[in-house]
């Protein structure tokens, strides 16, 4: 049973029966303990060792050449792409370097421009920081940009969107799956509802935490452009794509040898996008089996922890299966996240690029007061985690609450 990256932890001691009870945890190449929770930061790599030895062989070649070689390559990143195209049944995609580039040049360049025009967007307070300072940069050039705000709900209504939409809004950015809470907007309504406001009104929605943990079908809605990344779901990082809907306006945000369509120039990352679709392939075949497990492994902790006086769940009901955001009053993040590192557990205060300039942004939006804000935590899952590792957590917080009882500020 014992496989390559599993040790035996605990087996504590037989009963009289003669029954065991082994847990199995992953190890560090030091032999230490790690129980990896960060997964909406960022997913381990699905084994690799094989597909290089295919990219070594004969998938190297650059897919714009015209050598058989090379037109294999291209052929192969069809249909990666149409596989990836199928799990939300978009139109068009294009393949990028990463969910940030991706929503760049949605934000910059996937609306109509008319001359010098000046324009107004609607957009959320807890968007990630590639969309919120894509806006920030817009407003600077002189466009109207409205944010809103989720407040406690955690979530944007459609009576909160509609009564924003102006004759003069381009485009409205509405985050699919928000990474630090894990709330789910209801992206089809919403797009809908604005449509019926505005019929040439736009939409996008970052679905860079959503993509494979949350069913979404694109021609069920009327969203117009759709992005993903690769480490999110187990692949590598360096790739993303960026979905859209026939007869949007897009142009090319890269420009040079014309590649994805002229919409993005750049030899495209073969490799990357090989362990994108290896990735999302095997996603989508457990479709079912990974996201529910991620859901018990998460409301299973959600439980254990409810035991702990001080525990606030800030996740809100409907939420993606892999975030649990949660504080314990008076309890630093921070200071949780170090005393869990010394276990061999690692968690976040926030999103990774926020981790250094704190969450106020999207803590403040959804109702949070500073104090408040200082000591949350995000815990999040991937299939590959266990019970046994959830309930080690649990214990090491538990610890690690008892420990700092008297530091804890009330
Ligand atoms: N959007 C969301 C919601 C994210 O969580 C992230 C990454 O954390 C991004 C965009 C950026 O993706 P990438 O790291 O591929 O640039």
């Amino acid at each position: 049973i014992l496989k390559n990256n599993y040790t035996l932890r605990t087996v504590l001691s037989p009963s009289e029966k003669g029954c065991f009870v082994v847990i199995y945890m992953d190890r560090t190449e030091k032999g230490e303990l790690m129980i990896y929770l960060d997964n909406a930061a960022t997913t381990s790599p699905i084994p690799l060792e094989d597909m290089y030895r295919d990219y070594e062989k004969d998938g190297w070649y650059n897919p714009s050449a015209l050598y058989k070689g090379a037109l294999d390559v291209e052929k192969e990143l069809t249909k990666e792409r149409d596989l990836l195209k199928k799990i939300i049944n978009a139109d068009n995609m294009i393949f990028t370097s990463c969910g940030t580039e991706s929503a760049n040049t949605i934000i910059f360049n996937g609306w109509k421009k008319e001359g010098g025009r000046k324009f107004h967007f609607i957009t959320t307070m807890y968007e990630h920081a590639c969309v919120y300072e894509s806006f920030r940069e817009l407003e600077a050039q002189g466009h109207e940009v409205t944010f809103l705000e989720p407040g406690r709900k955690g979530y944007i209504s459609e009576e909160d969107l509609v009564k924003e939409i102006r004759d003069d809004t381009a485009l409205i950015a509405i985050m699919h799956v928000n990474n630090e809470t894990g709330a789910i907007n209801d992206i089809a309504a919403l797009s809908r509802a604005a449509k019926k406001v505005k019929k040439d009104v736009l939409f996008f929605s970052d679905g860079v935490q959503g993509y494979l943990k949350v069913p979404f079908d694109m021609r069920d809605s009327e969203v117009d452009y759709y992005t993903a990344s690769a480490h999110k779901i187990h692949g590598l990082k360096g790739t993303g794509a960026l979905f859209f809907r026939n007869g949007t306006p897009l142009k090319a945000y890269i420009h040079g040898g014309g590649q994805e369509r002229n919409l993005r120039s750049g030899t495209e990352n073969t490799f990357g996008i090989y362990a994108f679709y290896k990735a999302a392939k095997d996603f989508s075949e457990h479709f079912d089996e990974y996201t529910s497990h991620m859901r018990e492994l998460r409301d299973h902790l959600d439980e254990l922890l409810r035991k702990e006086t001080d525990y606030v769940r800030v996740t809100p009901d409907n939420c993606a299966p892999h975030i649990l955001n949660v504080y314990f009053k008076g309890m630093r993040g921070e200071v949780l996240l170090h005393l869990l590192e010394r276990e061999g557990i690692y968690i976040a205060t926030g999103s990774a690029c926020s981790s250094k300039k704190g969450n106020s942004r999207v803590h403040g939006s959804i109702g949070l007061t500073r104090e408040m804000s200082e000591c949350v935590v995000r815990i999040s899952f991937s299939h590959l985690n266990t019970l046994a590792e959830t309930e080690e957590t649990a214990l090491k917080i538990h610890e690690a609450l008892s420990k700092f009882q008297h530091f804890i500020r009330r």
